[in-house]
């Protein structure tokens, strides 16, 4: 990324290109009866160690019924966090990407956080780099500094506010009655949605998901031609002109309960395909679509699937049990600096009668 002394100019490209997108990894094939007897394995490993596993949507399906089947949760990135704060369980296992084990670290500072790879991580996370970050901020002190869940901790300590995806309209909505303009990162994707909805003024930090960016306006007008009966599903981490042909706009806890509530029985969905193992449980009937991506026959890097959630396994969740290591670790002043703008959020949440479901990525 470019970076001069006085001022810093910082482009999509050059964001995404300082990105290195890891391969899909290739766990290795395990038959039926090997692979529930790594489940009892872990089961038992989890009861030994008072430990709770907690999963994203994204994640494989095994995983997520293992946390289903032990009393962990599957969940989005903030309910996933917040799980944490209610359980006697002394560690907590994360199953999904980093800013999701430090942000459990960050409401959970008593309890051990591991993750089963700490290398994976989120192209926002990357894209958005705490030093780079808090020297744009300085360059613009009259704004109010807004970030996404899908940041580190450094950068959130920066922050004057945390959001997810389910409650972003409603807080910029107020800050923007409140007069006052938004530093908004590192999605610039879903940044342009919420300028449009609510008509604040802006700045908007060039990052992406790499995994949402890929979903393809055209090929999707091509597949709603062939299933006009379907709804589309799409999460605002899409391009603008994936988003403008939702019928839904939605973070993954909304998309979910979407596929259960809405009349249809067939739903394009433009989010990461792992949420499928989820929607096909609260609606089994319903037929789900994955939304078209770059990699009809082209390359593509995630194929609507997010290839550092991949990086979770039962292999290396069972391994991560044994060894205990990979744990999350926060400095304690940036900590607390992070904790401030998530407790800040979730007081707005109360205050506007925004219950339950904060939901994220
Ligand atoms: S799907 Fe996108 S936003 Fe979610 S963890 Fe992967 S790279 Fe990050």
């Amino acid at each position: 990324m470019r970076m001069s002394t006085n001022s810093i100019k910082i482009s999509a490209d050059a964001i995404r290109n300082s990105i290195k997108v890891p391969k899909h990894p290739v766990w290795p094939e395990l038959s039926g009866e090997e692979k529930a007897e790594l489940k009892e394995r872990i089961k038992l490993l989890l009861k030994e160690q008072n430990a709770v596993l907690v999963a994203h949507y994204y994640t494989d399906g095994d995983l997520q019924a293992l946390a289903e089947e032990t009393g962990g949760c599957v969940a989005d990135s903030l309910e996933m966090a917040r799980f944490g704060t209610s359980t006697h369980a002394e560690t907590i296992i994360v199953c999904g990407v980093r800013f999701m084990g430090e942000t459990s670290k960050i409401l959970n500072p008593e309890k051990r956080v591991l993750m089963p790879d700490l290398d994976a991580t989120c192209s926002l996370d990357v894209g958005c780099p705490a030093d780079l970050f808090s020297q744009y901020c300085d360059e613009h002190p009259d704004h109010t500094v807004v970030v996404y869940a899908n940041t580190s901790a450094a950068v959130k300590a920066r922050a004057d506010w945390m959001v997810t995806s389910g409650i972003a309209l409603p807080i910029v909505s107020h800050l923007r009655e409140r007069g006052e303009k938004v530093l908004w990162a590192p999605d610039r994707h879903l940044g342009k949605y919420i300028e449009k909805v609510t008509g604040t003024d802006m700045l908007l930090w060039p990052g992406s998901c790499v995994v949402h960016e890929e979903f393809k306006s055209v090929a999707l007008e091509r597949i709603r031609r062939l299933h006009p009966d379907a709804a589309v599903l799409v999460h605002p981490e899409s391009p603008e002109h994936v988003i403008d042909q939702a019928d839904v706009v939605g973070s993954t806890t909304q998309l979910i309960k979407a596929v259960s509530e809405m009349e249809q029985d067939k739903f394009i969905v433009a989010t990461d395909d792992g949420i499928f193992w989820k929607m096909q449980q609260v609606a089994p009937h319903k037929t789900l679509i994955s939304a078209p991506t770059a990699g009809e026959g082209a390359t593509c890097e995630s194929c609507a699937h997010c290839p550092w959630m991949a990086m979770n396994s039962l292999q290396n969740l069972e391994q991560v049990l044994i060894n205990g290591d990979n744990e999350i670790h926060i400095d304690e002043a940036i900590r607390q600096k992070a904790l401030i703008p998530i407790e800040r959020m979730l007081v707005f949440a109360e205050e506007h009668g925004i219950s339950g479901k904060y939901t994220g990525d």
